[in-house]
């Protein structure tokens, strides 16, 4: 049962201002079930949460639900997103000892406004590999095709490679990132790692926000 109203304030609560906005520009959008452009030229998906849409139910996933757990690197420490049974989570590791998280912070999905999909170009690795990785592989493809020294292909043939996945990686796949507006609280999480889980992450966390399933932007 929602309380009563308390005198002249309205009820339900006005969804927090960034619940129905850009995550770029934060300029105002509506929430839809397909992929939307912004005036900044992101694309990115909007979706209503539970608490937009009375209509959505919130999977009933149990307490023995599934972890899914993507992992990320930030400036100095590593950070987490993961699905816990009943709420969507984010935090960091142990900057010491790297493998322990700490506390995170949390959102019910029952307590969901909006969910808002996108991806970037992950600017640190392009530039890394620009510094680092193209001048060497260009350098042993060089060597390779002025000697066509065979001891020159143990370098070109794997460096060769290196350089095709990290550009795939940068530039086909890239960044991915979801931000989950809470009562309270807005939660911003890289799900692109491990590579494996990114597609899970993402439809499990509509699926348990009760949101029909939907592609990635
Ligand atoms: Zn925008």
């Amino acid at each position: 049962m929602p309380p009563e109203p308390v005198g002249d304030a309205p009820w339900p609560p006005p969804p927090p201002p960034e619940a129905l906005t850009c995550p770029k520009c934060k300029a105002k959008v509506e929430s839809k079930t397909d992929v939307q452009t912004c005036k900044c030229g992101l694309r990115f998906a909007l979706h209503a949460g539970p608490m937009l849409d009375s209509s959505l139910v919130v999977a009933s996933t149990g307490p023995v639900a599934d972890i899914v757990r993507v992992k990320s690197d930030g400036a100095f420490v590593r950070h987490f997103g993961q699905l816990d049974a009943m709420c969507v989570q984010e935090g960091a590791f142990d900057p010491v000892i790297g493998h322990i998280q700490l506390d995170g912070t949390k959102i019910a999905y029952k307590a969901v406004y909006s969910l808002a999909f996108w991806r970037t170009l992950p600017i640190a690795t392009l530039i890394a590999s620009i510094l680092l990785l193209l001048p060497f592989t260009l350098l042993c493809l060089v060597w390779f095709f002025s000697t066509l020294d065979a001891a020159a292909l143990i370098f070109a043939v794997p460096m060769t490679l290196l350089a095709v996945w990290v550009g795939y990686q940068v530039i086909g796949v890239r960044a991915h990132w979801v931000r989950v507006v809470g009562p309270k609280t807005r939660l911003v999480i890289r799900y692109d790692r491990p590579g494996r889980r990114r597609r899970r992450f993402h439809d499990e966390l509509l699926r348990r926000c009760g949101i029909a399933a939907s592609p990635i932007p």
